[in-house]
């Protein structure tokens, strides 16, 4: 269904964005990976799903923490039909101790990348006639948690730029929406796992039932491939009338 449109995955050689990708060329889009990397590995990843699904796949090293190159992945890209902002870092860390550099590291990544891309891309949809961004946001992007300040703020900035993309573009056959996951087991929220457990005095398998899913009321992680699925959906034509929202894959987390 979505064969012949191309779509670039921001951070995608691994995670949310890695099953974004698989999802997207099984619905037949061809795809565009990229990370901040440029080894081997990453070119033989896109190699082997381009294989899997029988779609063009290509990897575009960019560091999306530098503007310029944030853009220079889409320019490299050459054309974008669907855009998806999914690159993302973590820090956590009470305000007041919150290292300056992962503040401006963490804005740079999931906010500022996401307008360079997008400033980029929508022209390329515009000579296309059709285009999609989906942002990846967060339930983090509609509510907040204690010290992780930057990482709330830069969701709940995501969210915004979505609705204002979604307005400069309501008349065109354009839509821009951000999906807001829950927690979603991937390296990221892995990696969160000791810390939290350290910083609450419980085991890490404690620490992930008590505290990480304690605000997820379905008690389980939901999956790379939802996350891919929504995604899917909201380039298909059901969701041509859907722009400027959030859709929560989150297991209840927002309904509390
Ligand atoms: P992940 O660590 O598995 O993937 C993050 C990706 O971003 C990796 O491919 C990494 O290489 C890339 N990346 C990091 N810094 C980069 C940079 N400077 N330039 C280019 N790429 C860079 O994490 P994930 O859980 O898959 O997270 C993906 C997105 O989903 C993030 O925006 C995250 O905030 C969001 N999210 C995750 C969860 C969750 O529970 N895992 C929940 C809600 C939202």
């Amino acid at each position: 269904q979505l064969k012949g449109k191309t779509a670039v995955i921001t951070g995608s050689n691994s995670g949310i964005g890695l099953g974004v990708a698989h999802e997207l060329a099984r619905a037949g889009a061809n795809v565009v990976l990229n990370s901040f990397t440029d080894r081997d590995e990453d070119h033989k990843l896109a190699e082997e799903l381009g294989r899997e699904h029988g779609v063009e796949a290509r990897y575009i090293k960019g560091d999306l923490s530098k503007g310029d190159e944030a853009r220079g992945v889409i320019e490299q890209a050459g054309v974008c039909d669907i855009l998806v902002n999914n690159a993302g870092i973590q820090h956590v860390a009470p305000i007041d101790e919150f290292p300056v550099e992962k503040w401006d590291q963490i804005i740079a990544i999931m906010l500022s990348a996401a307008f360079h891309t997008t400033a980029v891309a929508l022209p390329m949809m515009r000579k296309a006639g059709w285009g999609r961004v989906v942002n990846i946001a967060s339930a983090h992007g509609l509510t907040a948690s204690p010290y992780k300040s930057a990482y709330i703020s830069a969701k709940h900035g995501l969210v915004g730029m979505t609705k204002t993309v979604a307005l400069e573009t309501a008349k065109e056959q354009i839509t821009a929406n951000a999906i807001c996951p829950g927690y979603v087991l991937t390296p990221l929220v892995e990696g969160q796992i000791p810390d939290t457990a350290k910083k609450y005095g419980m085991t890490e398998e404690e620490a992930k039932e008590k505290v990480i899913l304690e605000r997820q009321p379905s008690k389980e992680f939901a999956t790379v491939e939802q996350i891919g699925g929504t995604a899917v959906f909201l380039c298909s034509d059901a969701a041509a009338q859907i722009t400027g929202t959030t859709i929560s894959v989150d297991g209840g987390w927002t309904a509390l």
